[in-house]
């Protein structure tokens, strides 16, 4: 059993029943919340049951929807790390800079853990076929989790999606179409095949559960810093699953008590100048987003030029005191290189995308020296290695070394 109550439309609020499929709210065409009986779960899930359980995300199950353990669809998703970042910290003038690494995931970025709970929900419901438009990650994870589930899958990619997302969604046994156009003409397509096709759409916050999957991290990271969350947040803004989702996750663990303290971060939604809408609406003052024009930008992830849970993005972001903020597209490369010579750590530029933000709210004063900031790296380098640029030394075995150029990087 779970202790999903109901799912309700966070726009107009209108109740639904748990335990059938849902995609949108039916009146007025935005996304569900899932609803649990947060006072049953605060009696019968005590923080110290976690002592003894398996350190991945189905530990969290009491704050998950799924009924039956035996549905479970899960490629071994791991507690991603939090790492010190001590180096960077000092340059930067920060005491406490952390990483939440999610690359270590299955197939390496978060969106595993949206994935992994949407797709054990399809598999509790007798879904057989599922589809989503993705412009990076989100296809080779729901291929994959869909075969690991013996379902059949279908993704539809701008074009122009980084080649090694369109060969992982291959790979994982997806029908891959391209299209020549955006990710909201690619979800436009899986909307308009329901029908015919009989999938069934696992778009961002097309499906209630992606969310409950991303309020993981949050669960995972409060957890992680026994209980005491960071100042700031920052997060790389696509469709906003994971920000909305760790925001929910903040207030379920409030409410059931879990969060003595009471003090949450403010959140920052971190966006490339090339593709900005929830930070053009927040500086506007606006509840939603307009759609922005001639998206793009190479943080794949983040070019979503129009988000259905636009509004759920905002009021996070406003309810936490933070606020959504630009990065130039040209501190991508530059940043990536950076985090990973002086930390280790190789960041998507999505990331990168948060470390210019970072720059930017420390000059202005909106981050504090003191301040404990913990930033995502949302998924790895390796899937974007136009990015990364080739050593220029090589060696002719007919000559010999010159051991003196060897050194500086
Ligand atoms: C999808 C994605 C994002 C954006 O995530 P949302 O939760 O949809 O806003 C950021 N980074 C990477 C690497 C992604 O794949």
């Amino acid at each position: 059993m779970s202790f999903v109550t109901h799912l309700e439309c966070a726009n107009c609020g209108r109740h639904y029943p748990a335990g059938q499929p849902h995609n949108l709210c039916t009146d007025c065409q935005r996304p569900l919340w899932v609803r649990y009986d947060l006072d049953r779960v605060r009696e019968v899930f005590p923080r110290e049951a976690l002592a003894n359980r398996p350190a991945d995300l189905w530990r969290y199950r009491e704050l998950l929807p799924y009924a039956d353990p035996e549905n479970v669809v899960s490629l071994g998703e791991t507690m991603t790390p939090i790492l010190l970042a001590q180096r960077l910290g000092a340059e930067l003038g920060l005491d406490n800079l952390v990483f939440k690494d999610e690359s270590r995931l299955p197939t390496g970025s978060f969106k595993a853990r949206g994935m992994a709970m949407a797709i054990t929900m399809a598999n509790e419901f007798g879904i057989q076929r599922v589809a989503c438009p993705t412009a990076g990650n989100a296809g080779g994870a729901m291929a994959a989790y869909a075969s690991r589930a013996g379902m059949e899958s279908y993704v539809f990619m701008p074009d122009d999606t980084p080649v090694i997302n369109i060969k992982e969604t291959h790979l994982a046994g997806a029908s891959v179409i391209r299209v020549n156009g955006l990710i909201n003409d690619c979800g436009r397509l899986v909307g308009e095949g329901c029908q015919s096709m009989g999938w069934f759409d696992l778009s961002t916050l097309k499906e209630p559960y992606r969310i409950e999957g991303k309020k993981t991290m949050g669960l995972e990271l409060a957890e992680q810093l026994d209980w005491e969350l960071p100042d700031i947040i920052l997060y790389p803004t696509g469709g906003g699953t994971g920000l909305i989702g760790m925001w929910k996750a903040f207030t379920e663990l409030e409410a059931i008590g879990w969060l003595p303290g009471g003090k949450r971060p403010r959140m920052i939604s971190c966006q490339s100048d090339g593709c900005a809408p929830i930070a053009t609406a927040f500086e506007a003052g606006e509840k939603h987003a307009p759609p922005f024009e001639n998206a793009h930008t190479v943080a794949s992830g983040l070019r979503v030029p129009v988000a259905v849970g636009d509004f759920m993005i905002l009021d996070a972001v406003r309810e936490s005191g933070g606020c959504a903020v630009t990065a130039p597209e040209s501190c991508i490369e530059a940043w990536m290189k950076r985090l990973a010579r002086l930390e280790g750590l190789a960041v998507c530029p999505e990331t990168a995308i948060c470390m210019g933000v970072l720059d930017q709210l420390l000059a202005n004063g909106t981050i504090r020296t003191s301040d404990r900031v913990l930033v995502f790296n949302t998924g790895g380098a390796m899937k974007y290695p136009d990015l990364i640029e080739e050593p220029t030394r090589h060696h002719d075995l007919g000559l010999p070394p010159d051991w003196k150029t060897l050194s500086g990087g």
